[in-house]
């Protein structure tokens, strides 16, 4: 089996699931840094928000966005295979420390530190409880960062981006298989004494380039505990992967397809265009484009300061903003 000649080049976005929406903005916007790129609705449900947290130029490979919905009760967590268990971001080597220091004088948890794969990782929660890693990653200092205004964490120790997903799959699920097989990637340390195994994106991005396996067993020796059902909030709903352009977009769709994975039509995100399918686990894929971004309805420097609405929806505007729940300022 061949993939495409243009291969996935990274994590795109990851979205997952929120309570309270004033309460998910400030965690992130406030306590981890990121800049709140797109403020919009659920285009399948415009009711609720779809907020959108990133970079300064909210690039793909940085973009983490929540459904939030206030009455998306915290359900159990999930025993099986089949979720995200975790999410990481990629902070410069040496800044653990200030941001442990940082977590805990914010009021967000530390929940384990230990290494991964050689790596030093700090684990934390959001106000849902959705797992969230800080990893030390080499090479990420050059990367573009930004942090809130005035934010204690400064610049030169933000999180850079995304350093990538950790999957919960029992062996012989299929996941890692179709991981190599169908979406291209590279096993690297698979198979090693920790219990996780890594594979790598065929490409040279520096963000959001690896996904981690851990047998759903394994969680519980290693310090991180399985997320939630992606259902409930504090889960992941679904990880998107990049592509260039549009017309790689169309040649996985056809490739997905021929190799009897059930594959969405593309759509149209406004900031991406999209297909969606699961990988043989459970867990939601998607994959988006790079093009247009988050520039295509308001300027680069004051993202994420208006409601943007599609324009499907720009009628129902009054409507909309009367019951959207208000955001911190
Ligand atoms: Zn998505």
């Amino acid at each position: 089996m061949t993939t495409p000649a243009t291969p996935l080049t990274g994590l795109h976005h990851v979205t997952a699931i929120a309570s309270d929406p004033a309460r998910n903005m400030s965690f992130y916007r406030d306590v981890l840094g990121q800049r709140l790129v797109k403020k919009t609705v659920n285009f399948d449900d415009p009711g609720t928000y779809h907020l959108y947290y990133g970079n300064q130029g909210g690039e793909p490979g940085s973009i983490m966005t929540f459904f939030p919905w206030p009455n998306a009760g915290g359900g159990a967590r999930s025993a099986t295979g089949g979720v995200v268990v975790a999410t990481s971001y990629a902070i410069p080597l040496g800044s653990s420390g200030v941001w442990e220091d940082h977590l805990r004088s914010s009021g967000a948890p530390v929940v384990w530190q230990g290494e991964l794969k050689g790596e030093k990782v700090l684990e934390t929660m959001d106000r849902d409880g959705l797992r969230l890693l800080l990893v030390e990653t080499a090479g990420v200092e050059d990367q573009p960062s930004w942090s809130a205004p005035e934010h204690p964490i400064g610049e030169a120790n933000a999180i850079r981006g995304f350093r990538g997903v950790v999957l919960a799959a029992e062996q012989g699920a299929g996941t890692r298989r179709f991981l190599v097989e169908t979406l291209g990637l590279r096993p690297d340390s698979v198979g090693e004494a920790d219990g996780i195994d890594r594979f790598r994106f065929d490409s040279d991005a520096v963000l959001g380039d690896v996904i981690d396996v851990i047998d759903p067993a394994a969680t519980l020796e290693s310090g991180i505990i399985m997320n939630h059902a992606p259902t409930s909030a504090g889960a992941v709903h679904h990880v998107a992967f990049r592509v260039p352009d549009d017309t790689a977009e169309l040649l996985w769709q056809s490739h997905l397809s021929a190799e009897g994975n059930q594959v969405s039509p593309v759509m149209d995100r406004q900031y991406f265009r999209s297909i969606y399918f699961r990988e043989p686990g459970g867990v939601l894929f998607e994959i988006a484009t790079d093009p247009p971004g988050f520039g295509v309805d308001e300027p680069l420097d004051s993202l994420g300061g208006e409601l943007k609405l599609p324009p499907q929806y720009e009628g129902m505007r009054a409507r909309l903003e009367q019951v959207l729940p208000e955001l911190p300022a």
